[in-house]
């Protein structure tokens, strides 16, 4: 079969008239069932199949029941439930599913059970089937090892809840035909997906680009810089739906820390992806989040919720004698509030910082370098990403500043409006240090053509809610800010993990313009 002819047969059976292209989904478990409905719902027949006997039956049962329920509430009409149920066909023998179109494969993560299935199918579909994975970590190239046509199987990695989640990472492997990669695009957007190509490597995208948001907390709570409920509240400060701590107790620490493994062997070890001693700690103690009923957070009834600090009214602790430094919609709205109030004050566009001085303090935004490193009377507080969804604000004041400066600065963050945590003074505290490292991340991915950029940008959008992209978040600032910070991470830490991805460092040349 040559990978032209099953694409158009692929486009004409399975895209342009799906009430004639047959689906086949093994494993009825959690992803199964989700791909198996909303394949039905696009008109496909689907055969589901699963090792277990009676697993797909108990399946469909609970699809029923689940369907029943948004038909009650209406959000769906009857009829239409009626014909995507019907559209299943639970099948205990494999031979049932010989004429299908796609099968798409969600069983157990295990590489040789995968290997095994695809053999045993490449026996009883047809030439022009197409065989799709939805694993999450497992190599497309390495799962292809010992087919007759390799070059047929492409992952298809939807995300869960499957119906609600809209992204779908098509994953091709060495082998996978272009033909192929591209028709199963188009039938994930049929299906009402967004699809975005991935290249077969380690964590793909989603799953890759998110390490740090995890990594860069763990680490954090290992130098017990903060607290989890400070960290939580800074990134939902920016936008996130979930802090990393929630998340990570929501995803289960076991879970959660099989994939760094995963992730950091697959890299031979490379330190950028090293677990953490935390995660080891929690997931051997058996916290492993909300289904244990504790990981960072205790889930048992009345146990007492953590607080952040409370919101300071403080006055403005002068009234004149200020300066704001730097040129950004940030000091605008400061010079606002300081206006309204009735502060005097200056402003040095040209500043090459961002922040307020007094006679007695410079309260800078972060560059990366702690306050400690830029004198006595300095505090940094932390970047933030337009709009401020919140005004929790972590701030840290120089090791060095007396008890009067720190204060000051505590005192003009509170006037500003702001719920400032002082976390431990170390580069870049919680934000900039965290979307520096996810847009490293996703510079290298990008570097290496597992993506592109706008597909970064969905993946993460669409795959784990992330309020931007990580490329949104570089136009925001900039390949030198970026640079800074990690560079100044990676002058204090002195290790692998922050080097810079070589495609930042291009974009920064690419700016500097001139000669
Ligand atoms: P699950 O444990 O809920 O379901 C797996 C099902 O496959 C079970 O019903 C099991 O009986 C069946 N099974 C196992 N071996 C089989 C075989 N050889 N033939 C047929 N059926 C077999 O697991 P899940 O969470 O649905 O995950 C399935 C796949 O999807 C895995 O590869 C996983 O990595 C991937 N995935 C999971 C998620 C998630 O959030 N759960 C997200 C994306 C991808």
């Amino acid at each position: 079969m040559g990978a032209h002819a099953m694409s158009n047969e692929f486009k004409k059976n399975l895209i342009e008239d799906a009430a004639q292209a047959a689906v086949l989904v093994v494993g009825a478990g959690i992803m199964g069932a989700g791909i198996a409905q909303v394949a039905a719902q696009a008109g496909h027949p689907v055969s589901l199949y699963d090792v277990r006997p009676g697993a797909a039956q108990d399946a469909l049962t609970k699809l029923q029941t689940s369907l029943a329920a948004l038909v009650a509430k209406g959000k769906m009409p009857a009829d239409a439930v009626a014909d995507l149920l019907a559209r299943i066909t639970p099948v205990a023998d494999l031979q049932d599913a010989a004429r299908s179109t796609l099968v798409v494969e969600a069983i157990v993560e295990n590489t040789e059970a995968k290997r095994a299935l695809w053999q045993q199918l490449e026996a009883i579909v047809g030439a022009d089937c197409v065989l799709a994975s939805n694993t999450s970590s497992i190599s497309i190239t390495a799962m292809a090892q010992g087919l007759r046509h390799p070059e047929r199987l492409v992952g298809m990695h939807f995300f869960n809840p499957v119906p609600l989640m809209k992204l779908v990472e098509v994953v091709s492997g060495l082998h996978t035909a272009p033909q192929v990669a591209d028709g199963v695009f188009a039938l994930a957007q049929r299906w009402g997906k967004v699809a975005v190509h991935a290249r077969s490597t380690p964590g793909f995208i989603v799953n890759r680009i998110a390490r740090p948001y995890y990594a860069e907390a763990l680490a954090l709570l290992h130098e017990r810089s903060t607290t989890p409920v400070v960290l939580d509240a800074c990134l939902k400060a920016i936008g996130f739906r979930m802090g990393p701590c929630e998340l990570m107790d929501l995803i289960g620490h076991d879970t959660n820390f099989a994939v760094t493994q995963s992730v950091y062997q697959a890299n031979f070890f490379d330190k950028r992806y090293m677990p953490s001693l935390l995660q080891r700690e929690l997931v051997d103690g058996g916290l492993l989040g909300r289904k244990s009923g504790r990981g960072m957070y205790d889930y048992a009834e009345g146990a007492a919720k953590p607080q952040l600090a409370a919101p300071q009214t403080a006055e403005f602790p002068a009234r004149s004698g200020v300066q704001l430094h730097g040129n950004s919609a940030r000091m605008d709205a400061w010079g606002q509030l300081l206006a309204a109030a009735g502060v005097a004050f200056s402003r040095d566009l040209q500043s090459d910082w961002t922040g307020l001085a007094t006679p007695t303090l410079q309260l800078r935004q972060t560059d990366g370098r702690p306050a400690s490193s830029l004198g006595a009377n300095v505090a940094v507080f932390d970047m933030a990403f337009a709009p401020e969804g919140s005004r929790v604000l972590a701030w840290a004041p120089s090791v060095r500043a007396s008890a009067a400066c720190a204060d000051e600065a505590q005192a003009w963050l509170g006037a500003l409006g702001y719920q400032a945590q002082q976390v431990a003074d170390q580069p870049a505290l919680v934000v900039a240090r965290t979307v520096a490292m996810l847009i490293n991340e996703a510079a290298d991915a990008v570097q290496q053509g597992v993506c592109t950029m706008d597909g970064a940008n969905q993946a993460m959008k669409l795959g784990v809610n992330y309020p931007a992209g990580p490329f949104d978040w570089l136009a925001a600032w900039s390949a030198h800010g970026v640079i800074a910070v990690l560079q100044a991470l990676d002058t204090y830490y002195a290790g692998e993990r922050y080097r810079v991805s070589p495609w930042l460092r291009q974009q920064a040349w690419g700016q500097l313009g001139g000669a």
